[in-house]
C-alpha cells in the first residue's frame, strides 16, 4: 500500500517535470504574433496578439490533455489559420444552379451589378440639384411605381412585412380588419398574419372558411368597428379542389361602398409579362386598378430588385402611411433605393434582360437547351472521364415563397460522377473556391441553366473540373 502510494507520487511529479517543460518551450504571445507568416496574414498587432493567445491557449490545454508532441509544432501555421478564416467573409458569393430563381436562401433575387455600384457614392438621397436644397427621399421610387403601376403615389419600406404592419398600423389600428379564414397563413417563419395583425394593433375578424369565402361573408361582418378589409395572397401553398377567394375588384366596391379600406397584399409581383401559368396571378398594375386602397408586395421576389417592401395606392392613403411615426423606423437606405431605381428604370425602359430575375424567368427552353448542350460539351472536354454529362429537362422555380407548384420547364446538365456519388460531388462544390449550389436526383447532379447566369459559365466549368480533380487524387 504504502510503496504503492510512492510510485503514483513520483509518477505525478515526473509527469508535472514533464508538463511544466512542455510549457516553457512555448513561445511567448508577442513572439508568435510578430513571426513572419502571422504578420504577412496583414492582420493588425492587436490582432494578432488576440489569435495568438488563443492558440497558446490552446496548446496548454493539449498538454494538459496529455499530448506529448512538441507543442510549438505548427503553433504559427495554427495562428495564420485563426487569422485567415477570422478576417474573411462569410456571406459570399455563389453559383445558384439549383433552378429556384428566387432562392430565399441564397439571398432571393440575384442583382444588376451596375446597379448595386450605383448605391456607392454621395448622392441625391435628399437633395435637390435644381435648389440646392432638401430635397425628397421618397420621389426617386415614387416616380417610377406610379409610372409602371398607374397609381397615384407609391411608398417603399424595408421587406414587405414592413409594408404590412404599417398598412394596417396606419388604416385598421384600433378598429376591426376583416380577413378570409383561407388567407391567414404563415409566410417564411415568422410572418403569420395574425401576429403581424396583432403587432399592427388591430383587431382580427375571420370571416368565411378555409376554402371558400364569398363577398357576402365580407358583407356581413362589416360593422361600425370596421376599419378594413385584407386581403393575403397565400404565397406559399394553394387550396385546389372545392375553393372560391371572391375577385379583388369585388371586395374594393364592398369597402369603398361602406367607406372602408381594402389592402391588398400581393406579396410579389413585377412590370413586365410572364410566361405560363405564372401569369395567372394578378400583376401590382391589375391589382391597383382592381380598385385597391394600398397594395404591397416584396422588392426582391419576382421583381428582382432589391430587399424592400413596395406599397401602392391612392395619394391620400400613402401619405398617411409616410407620415406614420413607423414610417420612419422602416424607412430604405440609399444602397436600396439606388439599386431600385436602376431596377425600376430598366422595366421602364423594356430592358426586361437587364434584370436578372425577369430574365431569369422569361428565358425560352430552346436557348436554355442550347447552353446546357454547350455547357455539357464544354465541361465533358475539361473533366474527362470522371463524370458523363447530358442534357436533361429541368423543373425550375420562381421560390421565394411564391407561385407554388408552378413549374417552368427548363434544361440542365446532367453530371453523373464516375469517381465519387453525386452527392459526394455535391458537398465539395459547395467548398470551392467559388461554392456551387446544386440539386441531386437520381444519383445525378443537376445544373440548372435558367439559374446559371451566362458570364459564370467558365467558373462553373473549373469548379466542377477542380472538384473532380481532388476525387481522382485520392
Ligand atoms: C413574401 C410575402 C410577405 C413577406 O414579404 P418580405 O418581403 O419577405 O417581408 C408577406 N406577404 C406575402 C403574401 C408574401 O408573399
Amino acid at each position: 500500500m504504502f510503496t504503492e502510494r510512492r510510485a503514483l507520487g513520483s509518477r505525478c511529479y515526473k509527469e508535472r517535470v514533464n508538463d511544466s517543460n512542455a510549457y516553457r518551450r512555448l513561445p511567448r504571445v508577442d513572439a508568435l504574433a510578430d513571426e513572419a507568416s502571422v504578420v504577412a496574414t496583414g492582420a493588425s498587432a492587436a490582432l494578432r496578439v488576440e489569435a495568438a493567445r488563443a492558440e497558446l491557449d490552446a496548446a496548454r490545454g493539449r498538454i494538459r490533455a496529455g499530448d506529448t508532441s512538441d507543442p510549438r509544432s505548427g503553433l504559427a501555421a495554427r495562428v495564420v489559420t485563426r487569422l485567415t478564416a477570422a478576417l474573411q467573409p462569410t456571406l459570399v458569393p455563389v453559383i445558384n444552379a439549383t433552378g429556384v430563381i428566387v432562392h430565399t436562401n441564397l439571398g432571393r433575387a440575384p442583382l444588376p451589378r451596375d446597379a448595386v455600384e450605383a448605391g456607392l457614392e454621395a448622392c441625391t438621397l435628399e437633395y435637390d440639384l435644381g435648389t440646392g436644397g432638401r430635397g425628397s427621399r421618397r420621389a426617386h421610387a415614387e416616380r417610377l411605381l406610379t409610372a409602371l403601376s398607374g397609381a397615384e403615389a407609391a411608398l417603399v419600406v424595408n421587406n414587405n412585412a414592413a409594408a404590412v404592419v404599417l398598412m394596417l398600423s396606419t388604416l385598421g389600428a384600433r378598429h376591426e380588419v376583416l380577413i378570409s379564414r383561407g388567407e391567414l397563413v404563415e409566410i417564411g417563419g415568422s410572418f403569420r398574419v395574425p401576429e403581424i395583425m396583432e403587432l399592427a394593433g388591430v383587431t382580427l375578424r375571420e370571416v368565411g372558411t378555409t376554402n371558400k369565402t364569398y363577398v357576402s361573408d365580407y358583407e356581413n361582418a362589416i360593422t361600425e368597428h370596421t376599419g378594413a378589409i385584407l386581403r393575403v395572397h397565400p404565397s406559399n401553398y394553394r387550396v385546389e379542389g372545392f375553393a372560391h377567394r371572391p375577385e379583388a375588384s369585388g371586395l374594393a366596391a364592398l369597402a369603398a361602398s361602406n367607406n372602408i379600406a381594402f389592402l391588398h397584399d400581393l406579396g410579389t409581383g413585377t412590370f413586365c409579362d410572364l410566361p405560363a401559368p405564372l401569369d395567372a396571378q394578378m400583376s401590382p398594375s391589375e391589382a391597383v386598378a382592381a380598385g385597391a386602397d394600398v397594395v404591397s408586395f416584396s422588392g426582391d421576389k419576382l421583381l428582382g430588385g432589391p430587399q424592400c417592401g413596395i406599397l401602392l395606392g391612392r395619394r391620400a392613403t400613402i401619405d398617411a402611411m409616410a407620415r406614420h411615426p413607423l414610417a420612419r423606423a422602416l424607412r430604405v437606405g440609399k444602397l436600396t433605393l439606388a439599386v431600385l431605381e436602376s431596377v425600376l428604370l430598366a422595366y421602364r425602359r423594356g430592358a426586361f434582360h437587364e434584370v436578372p430575375v425577369a430574365r431569369m424567368v422569361r428565358a425560352g427552353r430552346e436557348s436554355l437547351r442550347q447552353r446546357a448542350r454547350r455547357l455539357a460539351e464544354r465541361m465533358a472536354e475539361a473533366c474527362g472521364d470522371a463524370a458523363s454529362f447530358e442534357v436533361g429537362d429541368s423543373d425550375d422555380l420562381v421560390g421565394g415563397g411564391s407561385h407554388p407548384g408552378d413549374v417552368i420547364r427548363g434544361s440542365c446538365v446532367r453530371v453523373v460522377p464516375s469517381v465519387a456519388s453525386a452527392g459526394a460531388i455535391a458537398e465539395r462544390l459547395r467548398h470551392g473556391e467559388i461554392p456551387v449550389v446544386v440539386r441531386v436526383q437520381d444519383g445525378a447532379i443537376l445544373l440548372s441553366l435558367r439559374t446559371i447566369p451566362q458570364d459564370t459559365e467558365a467558373d462553373l466549368v473549373r469548379a466542377l473540373q477542380a472538384c473532380l480533380a481532388t476525387f481522382g487524387d485520392t
